[in-house]
């Protein structure tokens, strides 16, 4: 099939190389001249594992492209993904949609044939009629129909999400966008993978309560920690404890700095907005997304309890930026609460990040950054492990003891043992798990 990928980020890029990597043709669109001068030139704008490889071998084969001609990618199209951003908008945190309707503006103009479009762009309840009826006042002869098709990627391993999805939601009524949605998935739907027709406004709903189920499941496990942590039991146990229920399960239940990313955030703000909107407030969803604001910084104060309450003239050392490991999207990344409430009360930091530090000097130009953690870690009074970086996993502590100022270090993901650490000889902070377990 011919697919034409409005947006060529995270979403669209993945995506679009994963489409070409079933044997369709794919053009991915972008008005980022300087983005799609890259793509052109086989440079890949964002890290994501695997994905150099991926956009070179399908480049190679002629099946996928890019461009910022959105028109003759259209045109030749049967089906067309909008895959924008959708930000939260400035001021009442709804997903500002302008970059999604004037897609759906440019679309119209260039249709030629039948064409499918489909939102793949995280969307509140409605924005597929918003789209329908945008392109019907810009191309009232237009032969077309809408369609949703959320994506579920996580970065970092966007690549095996998508050829390997947990299920395939396609909300559209028009049994003509149907059958080509069929065609399009139906590489993955032979190995297996769930697809779920549904209409337009349930495909949105879904992609809105996944992810605010997600966010409600972390910052669950998140105040259990804070719990243990006063009542001296160990959240990693009982989070083993709870998970092993197949009614629970284990995944996304280890306690964190609270969750962030380019997802989460916006998104459980708007689906409340959604809510409060349509006089049905989800107040849970609200909750959480108050619990988690409080929680970054409450993590500042981790580390000024750790450095012996005040952490003026402190040199600090941040392990990890990104808002997760193998991605070097910055995003609502709780480094950036943590590191700026730490800055507010007087502390030097130098931070170090395999793959973030690029786009972190976008939000911190006055802090330190440096080429490896020992380098970060060098006459530092206290090592903060934000990001759970593979690299983090096996610190050399011998090492560490010797050039930081004084041991001490704040794990915000408890990937240690704590009796371990303490026994090389430092003041070890993790979250929900008492010293010396
Ligand atoms: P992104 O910011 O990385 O990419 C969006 C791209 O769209 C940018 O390159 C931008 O230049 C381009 N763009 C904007 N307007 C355009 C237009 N009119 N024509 C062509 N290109 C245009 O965003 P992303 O992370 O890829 O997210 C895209 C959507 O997917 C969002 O709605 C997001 O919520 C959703 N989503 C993201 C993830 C994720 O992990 N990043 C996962 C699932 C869903």
């Amino acid at each position: 099939m011919n697919i034409a990928m409005i947006g060529s980020g995270y979403v669209g890029l993945v995506s679009g190389a994963c489409l070409a990597d079933f044997g369709h043709r794919v053009t991915c669109v972008d008005v980022d001249a300087q983005k799609v001068a890259a793509l052109q030139s086989a440079r890949i704008p964002i890290y994501e594992p695997g994905l150099d490889r991926l956009v070179a071998d399908n480049v190679a084969a002629d099946r996928l492209f890019f461009t910022t001609e959105l028109a003759s990618a259209v045109a030749d199209a049967e089906v067309v993904f909008i895959a924008v951003g959708t930000p939260s908008r400035r001021g009442d945190g709804h997903a500002d949609l302008s970059f999604v309707h004037a897609a759906a503006r440019s679309i119209a103009g260039a249709l030629k044939d039948f064409t499918v479009v489909v939102t793949k762009s995280t969307v509140p309840l409605g924005t597929g009629d918003d789209v329908e009826r945008i392109m019907r006042e810009t191309n009232p002869e237009a032969d077309f129909a809408v369609a949703s098709n959320p994506e579920f990627l996580r970065e970092g391993a966007a690549i095996d999400d998508f050829k390997r999805p947990d299920r395939i939601v396609i909300g559209a009524q028009d049994e003509r966008a149907r059958t080509v949605m069929g065609e399009v998935y139906r590489p993955l739907y032979l190995n297996q993978a769930p697809i779920l027709f549904t209409t337009r406004r349930t495909a949105e709903v879904i992609k809105y309560a996944a992810n605010a189920f997600l966010a409600t499941k972390i910052t669950f496990i998140n105040e259990v920690a804070d719990l243990c942590e006063q009542a001296g039991a160990d959240v990693q146990e009982v989070a083993r404890g709870i998970g092993l229920d197949k009614r629970i399960g284990p995944k996304f239940l280890n306690a964190g700095p609270g969750y962030g990313g380019s997802c989460f955030p916006k998104d459980t703000l708007a689906f409340v907005k959604t809510a409060q909107d349509l006089g049905t407030p989800l107040r849970l969803v609200e909750t959480t997304v108050a619990v988690n604001d409080q929680r970054k910084r409450a993590m500042a104060r981790k580390v000024v309890a750790a450095c012996g309450g005040s952490v003026r003239g402190k040199r600090i050392a941040i392990f990890g930026l990104t808002f997760k490991p193998n991605t070097d999207d910055m995003r609502e990344a709780p480094s950036i609460a943590i590191i700026q409430a730490l800055l507010d009360q007087g502390a030097q930091i130098t931070a170090y990040d395999p793959e973030g530090m690029a786009s972190a000097r976008d939000y911190f130009a006055q802090i330190g950054y440096a080429q490896n953690a020992y380098d970060a870690a060098a006459e530092a009074d206290c090592v903060v492990i934000v990001t759970e970086w593979n690299e983090f996993r096996s610190l050399d502590f011998e090492r560490l003891k010797e050039i930081m100022a004084t041991p001490v270090l704040v794990d915000l993901r408890n990937i240690y043992r704590p009796k371990d650490v303490e026994r090389l000889g430092f003041a070890y902070a993790s979250l929900g798990r008492p010293n010396g377990i």
